[in-house]
């Protein structure tokens, strides 16, 4: 099939372009070589850190950044929040995501008592003792509408998959039976809504490691898509699936861009 150039590509971060903040092999003068042809977007489900943090980072790193270049399910969920008129969240969120999100909406107020709260929504809170767990279950244990910026089970780290949003959703699910309304990250497609703007979806290519989050958002959107083995998907993964990623490389760095956007 003859594909029209590619115009915009997006990049996953953790698994893709690095595990644990450490780049992979060419992984970041690929994408500099990338960012002189396209513009070229990051897409992390991970709400663990703010916006902020992740331009700091990927600055550091020595990646191309614009003002537009980070997408988060964070920006999704404060649109959602507005769109709703909700002014009293509680919010289930590091220290330094809470500030953040504070600060895009002084006049949202994320600590509200139990009796206060009109929404619970949850990003992935990885510094949470026992009794904010306890205060997030007061709230969605009666029935107080609860969202969560992503659903991915694990997170890609060093060591092994920690647990991510998908398995506290698994907790809660087992404590009270409930279950999240709304989820904002991969895979759903409204997070490229900023890209789809722009150019059109079969302009758009997609790099990511993981098949349920990654590949399930490109099959949405429409979009092309090459996965990198070097994260989350192994090749016999790969080997199960009826419909299968257009390209399988090892490292972002080992992708014939030229291809793509010729
Ligand atoms: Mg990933």
């Amino acid at each position: 099939m003859q594909h029209k150039p590619v115009k915009a590509v997006v990049f996953d971060l953790d698994g893709t372009l690095y595990l644990s903040g450490r780049p992979y092999p060419g992984a970041v003068d690929t994408v500099k070589r990338v960012a002189e042809r396209v513009p070229v977007y990051y897409l992390s489900n991970n709400t663990s850190k703010s916006p902020v943090f992740y331009e700091n980072r990927l600055h550091v790193m020595g990646l191309p950044l614009r003002d537009d270049s980070i997408i988060s399910a964070l920006y999704l969920s404060l649109d959602a929040i507005h769109e709703k008129g909700i002014k009293n969240v509680f919010f289930f969120a590091n220290p330094e995501v809470y500030e953040w999100f504070a600060a895009q909406d002084p006049s949202l107020n994320l600590n509200p008592s139990v009796e206060e709260t009109e929404l619970v929504l949850v990003a992935y809170h990885n510094s949470f003792d026992y009794r904010e767990l306890c205060e997030l279950s007061f709230r969605v244990q009666r029935g107080i509408p609860f969202w969560v910026t992503h659903t991915d089970f694990v997170c890609p780290d060093a060591n092994g998959p920690v647990p991510d949003i998908g398995s506290f959703m698994a907790l809660l699910k087992t404590a009270y039976g409930v279950e999240p309304e709304r989820s904002f990250g991969k895979p759903n497609p409204a997070m490229l809504a900023g890209v789809l703007k722009h150019y059109a979806p079969e302009e758009i290519l997609f790099v990511g490691d993981r098949l349920y989050t990654d590949f399930e958002l490109a099959k949405r959107a429409g979009c092309r898509f090459v996965l990198p083995l070097c994260g989350e998907t192994k090749r016999e993964d790969v080997d199960k699936l009826d419909v299968k990623p257009e390209c399988i490389v090892e490292y972002v760095r080992d992708i014939d861009f030229d291809a793509f956007l010729k």
